[in-house]
């Protein structure tokens, strides 16, 4: 068995209990122990060293079923945002070879995408991110422990090293931050035969014929990438695609993928999945509309099917730290305080926030100016705007049309909308039918703006400056009486005056 030791020099030095340098308050070896270095724990870490304490950031990866590991960063930099962004990008290239003929580039054909060289950069980009990672917390004093974080008390926790071997660190403040991992159904036989997206970003060889099981963010985006690289991809939708957002927005997109090559199973459901002698996978699932079973046999399989908050094996109960039975989450209040004293979370673990990269990072940062600081300013996660960077991307802010008109009725909700057509598109002769936007806005006075959303090239990129507006409470009034920047997608926004009411087409025919 692995002795048990005490630690609480610089990285990577063990000392006996006698020599430690103690936290602030002397009690402890840290004044805050961050269990998990993704995008909220690096951010808390950080800058609860800027206040001069002692600070220690603990991160573990464990391989995934597939044997898939990476370094520091969490989710984000590793199996998240950073590749799929990168891939996404790489994918759109393509499309731009096609459109670059018609704009005169003579470009021999067949064009073919090479999956290795273009992992390998993508790979070593990551793998530059987690030195720099390691280089900012040895910079701003935050100890990196490679080590997996469990409760023993309230303020001790034990870190265990890949080698099994067992230290105890004790923190006057501990902040949670072990975000989640895909989720593999247990109820699907032969589900341990497919990826998920803690591997397909570090495939060495193009993953083949594929096919994606779930349809939200994760779902649609990879698929919309492996299309984009000319591989046979389809998408098995069980229910909706994108639940929680805007369906009417969801729809366009996934109509785009349809025409762009994915093939989408609507209403399917997987029932197991068989290896074949010839190394394929094949597919039995359940068309719940016909009610039929189908199969086919794919190279890749992959699980879109969720996340699971990475709770299970913290002994959350030995901190008496609660967590909602039926998500696995976190319970936490307005500050991140969770139901121990000086215990804390944030990120995707924490119950009820958004799972994405930059509010984990803001209510990180806050949490350490309040723990440190004189601060008191919470976390505001109301209109968090967000990307879906599906082949053509979708971005929005604030309430979807269902909820605005769930909220106030549908008598006191405006919505202004127009298909457009970017004018990259024109010589390109690319089809713009999903090219959308809408806004929802409270009908009466200056009209608020409730909710924005818009499909489009470079969604993120046009949505975070109107993200700004809303937060400064923009009215449809301020939005039109702003004057565009021509020729650009986002203009369409300020030019928007068609109501859905009126029933006009919203087609816009010139500039
Ligand atoms: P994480 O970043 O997941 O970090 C948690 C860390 O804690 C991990 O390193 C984990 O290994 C470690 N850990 C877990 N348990 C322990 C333990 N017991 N001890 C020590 N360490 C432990 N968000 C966006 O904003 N934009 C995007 O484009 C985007 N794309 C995404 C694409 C994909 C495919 C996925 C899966 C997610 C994407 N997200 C995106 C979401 C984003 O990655 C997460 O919301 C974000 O990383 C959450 O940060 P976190 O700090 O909560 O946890
Ligand atoms: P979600 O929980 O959002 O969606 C899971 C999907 O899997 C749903 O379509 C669900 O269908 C389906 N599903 C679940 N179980 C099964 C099953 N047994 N068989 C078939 N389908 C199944 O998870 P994601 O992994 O897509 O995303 C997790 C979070 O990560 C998101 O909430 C988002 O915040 C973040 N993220 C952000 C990105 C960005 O900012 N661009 C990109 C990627 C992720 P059903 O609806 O029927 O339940």
């Amino acid at each position: 068995m692995a002795a048990l030791r005490l630690w609480g020099g610089r990285s990577g030095t063990v000392m006996a209990a006698a020599g430690r340098r103690l936290g602030a308050r002397g009690k402890h070896d840290y004044d805050l122990l961050v269990i998990g270095g993704g995008s909220g724990g690096l951010a808390c870490s950080k800058e609860a060293a800027q206040y001069g304490r002692k600070v220690a950031v603990l991160d573990y990866v464990n391989p995934s079923p597939k044997g898939t590991r990476w370094g520091l960063g969490g989710t984000c930099v590793n199996v998240g945002c950073i590749p799929k962004k990168l891939m996404h990008h790489g994918a759109l290239l393509g499309t731009a070879i096609n459109d670059a003929k018609k704009y005169g580039w003579d470009i021999p054909l067949p064009v073919n995408h090479d999956w290795s060289v273009m992992a390998k950069a993508i790979q070593d980009h990551v793998k530059s991110l987690n030195w720099g990672h390691r280089v900012q917390l040895q910079d701003k004093k935050v100890e990196y422990l490679n080590l997996k974080g469990v409760f023993v008390d309230q303020h001790t926790i034990q870190g265990e090293s890949s080698k099994g071997e067992k230290t105890l660190l004790t923190a006057e403040n501990i902040v949670l931050a072990t975000g989640g991992r895909p989720t593999y159904p247990s109820n699907v036989p032969g589900a341990e035969f497919c990826i998920s997206s803690d591997d397909i970003f570090w495939l060495r060889d193009s993953p083949g014929k594929t096919l994606v099981i779930g349809a939200s963010y994760v779902g649609l985006e990879c698929a919309g990438f492996l299309t984009g690289f000319g591989l046979d991809t389809s998408v098995m939708v069980r229910s909706i695609p994108l639940r929680g957002f805007d369906q009417q927005m969801a729809r366009l997109v996934t109509d785009y993928m349809t025409s762009y090559g994915t093939r989408i199973f609507w209403k399917c459901t997987p029932i197991k999945i068989e290896k074949l002698n010839n190394g394929k996978l094949q597919v039995v699932w359940k068309n719940l509309a016909s009610n039929i079973e189908e199969r086919e046999s794919f190279d890749t399989v992959m699980w879109a099917a969720g996340r699971t908050p990475e709770t299970q094996g913290l002994c959350l109960d030995k901190a008496e730290v609660r967590i909602n039975p039926e998500t696995r989450k976190v319970v936490v209040g307005d500050g991140e305080e969770t139901s121990a004293r000086h215990i804390y979370a944030i990120g995707d673990i924490a119950e009820g926030r958004p799972e994405l990269t930059p509010p984990a990072i803001k209510a990180g940062k806050l949490l350490a100016h309040r723990l440190f600081g004189k601060s008191t300013q919470l976390m505001d996660y109301d209109n968090v705007a967000t990307t879906v960077f599906t082949p053509l991307e979708y971005g929005c802010v604030g309430l979807t049309e269902e909820e605005a008109v769930r909220r106030h009725g549908e008598d006191k909700i405006e919505i202004y909308h127009a298909h457009y057509k970017p004018l990259e598109y024109t010589v390109a002769e690319r089809e713009a039918a999903q090219c959308y936007i809408k806004i929802v806005c409270l009908r009466e006075g200056d009209q608020t703006i409730l909710g924005l959303h818009f499909i489009g090239p470079n969604a993120g990129e046009v949505v975070q400056g109107f993200a700004l507006g809303m937060k400064c409470n923009a009215t449809y009034s301020q939005l039109a009486s702003t004057v565009g920047i021509h020729p650009t997608c986002a203009e369409e926004v300020n030019k928007l005056n068609i109501t859905k009411r009126s029933g006009l087409d919203a087609t816009v025919t010139s500039c």
